[in-house]
Parts: C-alpha cells; structure tokens; sequence
C-alpha cells in the first residue's frame, strides 16, 4: 500500500511537465530511487525504421546512445513487438536476450504504449538473479502507464510548439521576402531564414538558366562542392525527381541515390524543395544536414509552403529585376544609358575614395557624325552607332563600365586604372574602330577621346566629367582621330 502511495506521487511527478528531456529524466530518477534499480533505459521507437533506440539510460555502458533494436530481436524488441512485458528471471537461458551489459543477470522489459501504439519500451536490469518479484513487476507496469500518459503529453506538446514556431517562420518568410526585390540579396535571407527556422546545416538556391540548372546562393557551415554560377545537373539525383515530380523530396542517405550530385563535402541527409511559380519550376531550394535522417517528414508541409512564397518572390525579383535594366539601358544601342553611369560614377568615387584606389574615365565622341548622317542617312547613322557600341564594349574588361552618355558620345569607367593605362585603352579603340569596315558607309569612321583619372584630375563627379570633356575638346581641336589626357591638356594649354 505504501508503495503503491509513493508510485501515486512518481506519477504525478512525471506527468507534470511538458519538456520531453525532463519527462524521461524523471522517470529514471524514479525508477532508480523507487525500485531501487540501478541500470534502466528508455527506448523510443523510430516509427519509420521500426527500431528501438535508447533515449536516456543510467547504469549502461559509454556508446549505448548507439544501439539500434529491430522490433523482434531482444527483449525489448520483443517487448514492444507483442506489447506485452517480458520478463527474463535469468538472462542466461533467455533465447531471446542479447547481452548489452555483461553484469546482467535478471531484466524486464516493458512497452510504453499510448492507447494501442508502442511508443517505446522501459527496460530494467539486475546484477541479481530473478531480482523482480511479481509485485514489483506490477508496480513497474502500472507505473510504465503513467509514464506512456507522459511521454505522449509532451510530444504532443512539443509537436504543437514546432507547428506554432514554423507557422511564424512561415509568415517571417512571407513578410521578409516580399520587401526585397534585390534578387541576389533575396536569395541570401532565404537561406537563412531557412536555416534558422528548419535547422539543417546549410540551406542552397538553384535556378534555371536557359535550361541550366545553377547554384545561385547558399549559407551555411558545409564545405561546398561546388561555387556560385555552377550548373548542377537537373535531371539526376534528388534534384531531378523533386524537378520531375514538382514535390518535396527527403532523403536521409544521399549516399544512396543513384547520380546524385552531392552539394557539400559532409552532407548525410538532404530535402529538396521545388521552386514553382505559375506552373514553371524556377529552380530547386535544398536544406542539407550532415547528420543522417535530419528532416522530419512532418516538416515537408511547411518546408513547401515556404518554397512556394519564395518562387513567388523569385519571380518578383527577377520582374523587378527586367525592368530597373530596362531603365538603364539605351534603346538604340543596348548598351547603358547615362543615368547608370551617373549612378555608377558615383558608387566608384565613394568606393575609390574609400579604398585609396584609382579609377579612370575615357569620354568617347564620334568625328563628323552629323556629316556621316548627313551623307548616308539616319538609320545608317543608327547603325553606326551601334556598331561603335558594339566594338567598345568588346575591347573593354568585363569590370568597364561602357554607357552611352548622349548622342554619339561614350562615357567608360575603367576601374582600378591609372591614366597611362587609361590612355592605352582608349588608343586601342580609337584604331579598332578606325580599321573598321562599316557596311554601307564608304570612307573610315573615327573617333576621339579625352581621359581623366581620379583623383589627380577631378575627386568629384563634375571635376572629372570637365577634365575629361576638356581633354576630348582638346583631341578634337588638334584635328580627331586622337585620344587626349587632362594631363597632357595642362601641359599643352
Ligand atoms: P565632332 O567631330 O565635332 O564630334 O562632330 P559631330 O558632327 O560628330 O558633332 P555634332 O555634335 O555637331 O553632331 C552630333 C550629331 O549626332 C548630331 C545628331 O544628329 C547626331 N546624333 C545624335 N544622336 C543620334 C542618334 O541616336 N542617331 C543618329 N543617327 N544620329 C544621332
Ligand atoms: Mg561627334
Ligand atoms: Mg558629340
């Protein structure tokens, strides 16, 4: 009777708290201060591998945290298998033991059970022969009980924890995608967010490409396979069938998927997310773990809706992205129109400036157009125009920044370039175009160019736009064709 009084009070101990850490803890602590025992574990039940595993122990050796029990091998397999407790008085002549301490003379083992589920398994063990007497073994079974209440009751709880905390990652998403437009910056908090309200290790944005499938951002703390601008193959691998399939797919292996192209160095498990929009896979979203089986199935629904929200705001942002190019750029020649090279001259004072760095700009203007217009026509001039465009924009690096700032006069940025450099590459365009054969017009085109450095010739925007002005007035003076310098202007004038 005293007994039964004092497992009434472990019960109600172990029932009131929610934590599933703190249920499982008190438990233990009980059935090692009740039933005085001094090796016992709880062994939840993987649902989808069918598998024991042990949750929290006492008395066991180090490395037990890994044992794995299919559901008809030892007595806790069994246990959980016939739902019934097993109770082996001596282990020796059990068949069904596996020997896990070696101590180990006597061991029950009971089903936890909530209704008619297993949901794990308590297992007891003694150093003394037939230790558990038949009121003991009533006492621990009614106890389990109680136990089962609890353990159900927090996973519940923490269920609906995790449900709430990914309703409000959900709509933290939705809020914070929708006021970036910037798609690369877009795709950057996407990661993160993922990250921080998913968990895995490291969160990956692939987009198509003209039919290329290639990495566009990703965060995290794996070591990458691949870099930014990658193609990744698109019909293979868990990419391929979650494109293929238009639906999340999880895999707790990689290592098991036939031509799947691993992302980083450490990844185990891996989710793959379809980015959809109108119908249109815009790319895949891949959160990875280097832990195996990472992602829980309950967590695909949310896992979609937020891949849903960022395919809408993917699309936003490249929608945004067309037309703020469409702005800048020149209708006749393609090339940039003179409001990005204000925005650009001043973002390159601001970072030269910053840095100590020099930058030059060559101010470009075709000799006699309004002659060559006069002479072959208007659209044949437009063509001109566009040719010389073209040229330009051939010769010069990648990091030149070529625009059109008025009717047949280019600006180009060089940066990081001294004005004998700067010199140089005007002098290469001013004989590239010169040699050039333009369909239609009979006689050379030329033009001349005027150079200033920053900050030597000009530390603001009208300082440096007015000496390379003056130095292209200059080159025109001394009879075009010509590149001159705001430095050598000084020195002839
Ligand atoms: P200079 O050698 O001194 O630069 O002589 P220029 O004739 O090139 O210079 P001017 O500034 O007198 O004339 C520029 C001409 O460029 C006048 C204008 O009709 C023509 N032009 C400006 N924009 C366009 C365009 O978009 N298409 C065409 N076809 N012509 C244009
Ligand atoms: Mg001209
Ligand atoms: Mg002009």
């Amino acid at each position: 009777m005293q007994r039964l009084a004092i497992l009434y009070d472990a019960s109600q101990a172990v029932l009131s708290t929610f934590d599933l850490d703190e249920v499982l803890s008190r438990i233990l602590a009980i059935v090692r201060d009740v039933f005085h025992l001094d090796k016992a574990a709880i062994l939840l039940l993987d649902a989808r591998t069918q598998e024991l595993h042990i949750k929290t122990e006492f008395g066991w050796d180090p490395g037990s945290e890994t044992i794995r029990v299919p559901l008809d091998r030892g007595l806790t397999g069994t246990a959980a298998q016939t739902k019934k407790p097993v109770y082996a008085p001596d282990v020796s002549q059990d068949p069904r033991y596996i020997c896990s301490i070696a101590a180990t003379r006597s061991e029950v083992a009971i089903p936890l059970m909530v209704r008619e589920e297993v949901v794990g398994v308590l297992d007891c063990q003694s150093d003394t022969l037939d230790f558990f007497d038949p009121e003991t073994l009533e006492l621990l079974r009614l106890f389990s009980t109680q136990a089962s209440i609890a353990l159900a009751n927090a996973r519940l709880y923490s269920l609906e924890q995790r449900r709430r905390a990914q309703l409000e990652a959900i709509n933290a998403i939705a809020r914070q995608t929708t006021a970036v437009l910037e798609i690369g910056e877009l795709l950057k908090q996407v990661c993160a967010l993922i990250l921080e309200s998913f968990g895995g290790d490291h969160a990956s944005v692939l987009l198509f490409e003209d039919d290329r499938l290639v990495l566009r951002a990703h965060q995290g703390k794996l070591t990458p396979l691949f870099k930014i601008g990658d193609e990744l193959p698109a019909s293979e691998g868990l990419l391929g069938c979650a494109i293929d399939s238009r639906k999340a797919v999880v895999e707790k292996d990689v290592s098991q998927v036939c031509g799947h192209a691993r992302g980083f160095r450490e990844t185990v498990s891996a989710v793959c997310l379809p980015l959809v929009s109108f119908g249109q896979v815009l790319g895949v979203l891949v959160l990875e773990s280097a832990s195996s089986d990472a992602f829980a199935p309950a967590d695909v629904n949310a896992l979609e809706s937020v891949s849903d929200i960022c395919a809408t705001a993917i699309q936003n942002a490249r929608h945004f992205d067309r037309v703020r190019q469409l702005a800048y750029l020149d209708g006749v020649t393609g090339i940039f129109n003179r409001r990005y090279f204000e925005l650009r001259i001043a973002e390159e004072i601001a970072r030269s400036g910053r840095h100590s760095l020099t930058f030059s700009m060559i101010l470009v203007d075709i000799d006699h157009f309004k002659r060559l217009n006069d002479e072959f026509g208007h659209l044949l001039g437009d063509e001109v125009l566009r040719q010389v465009s073209a040229i330009l924009a051939q010769q010069l690096r990648k990091s030149d920044v070529l625009s059109r700032y008025g009717g047949e006069e280019f600006a180009i940025i060089t940066p990081e370039t001294d004005l004998e450099s700067a010199l140089a590459v005007a002098d290469k365009l001013r004989r590239v175009v010169e040699s050039w054969h333009f369909p239609g017009v009979a006689r050379p085109v030329t033009i001349s160019a005027g150079v200033a450095e920053f900050p030597i010739q000009g530390n603001t925007r009208d300082e440096l736009v007015k000496s390379a002005d003056e130095a292209l007035y200059a080159a025109k003076q001394s009879g075009r064709n010509r590149v001159i310098t705001a430095q050598m202007l000084r020195r002839t004038f």
